[in-house]
């Protein structure tokens, strides 16, 4: 890991009002410590056990991120301290992190993740499915969940007219969500857009906040 590499991300996100999630996962904590030490306070993981056990080993004021995937039946495990949920793609998984969010008398940040690139994979919503959720009686009564705006990746693909293409849909949803729904709520703020191979583009299309790993932290041992 290289702090001067860090300090490089940090001021070009600065100049952009862009904040930073160092993603973590499969790395150390002693290279989360490190980036800690160097005022590094979000941190991203894709795995519940893993974000756990760093959690229980690493200072209490960092900002954890779950930004994998989230089983309903694990839930439970992050509620008492995880700072924000990004990939919330179902109403069921919702109720659920509302439900434990009330257990410990607290709001949970959540992101809705969309499905944006080419790529099949199983996860994210389509615009129609988010507004569905967001329309729906269950949804209005949600007390303790905060949606705080959207999320999703671009293909993995050098073509950077497409991974443009697909980071502006996202902002396009994120904007019509806004003025559809979230006008008066002062929390629906984010686009969580950009990884380490194109977080510049994403920043020009509007991503207010990116998630970096690999080229924070080198390469990652699975
Ligand atoms: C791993 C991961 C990242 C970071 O990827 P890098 O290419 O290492 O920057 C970002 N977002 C999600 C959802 C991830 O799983």
């Amino acid at each position: 890991m290289n702090i001067n590499t860090f300090e490089e991300i940090k001021n070009e996100l600065n100049q952009h009002g862009v904040k930073l999630v160092a993603v973590s996962k499969t790395q150390p904590v002693e290279k989360i410590a490190a980036l800690y030490s160097a005022g590094q306070r979000i941190f991203g993981e894709n795995k519940v056990q893993e974000l756990c056990n760093k959690k229980s080993l690493l200072p209490n004021d960092i900002e954890w991120h779950l930004i994998g995937h989230l089983q309903t039946n694990k839930v439970k495990y992050i509620a008492p301290f995880v700072s924000m949920i990004q990939a919330v793609d179902s109403l069921k998984l919702l109720v659920e992190i509302n439900k434990h969010a009330l257990k410990n008398n607290r709001f949970i940040n959540c992101l809705l993740q969309f499905h944006i690139a080419k790529e099949e994979t199983k996860f994210g919503l389509n615009e129609a499915e988010a507004i569905a959720i967001i329309e729906s009686p269950i949804f209005a009564d949600l007390q303790n969940v905060k949606v705080c705006g959207v999320m999703g990746m671009a293909t993995n693909t050098n073509n950077e007219k497409q991974i443009e293409d697909e980071f502006r849909t996202l902002k396009t949803i994120f904007h019509k969500l806004k003025t559809t729904y979230f006008q008066h709520n002062d929390s629906f703020n984010e686009i969580s857009m950009g990884m380490s191979s194109d977080y510049r583009i994403a920043i020009q299309c509007g991503s207010t906040l990116v998630r970096i790993g690999s080229k924070l932290f080198g390469d990652r041992n699975y």
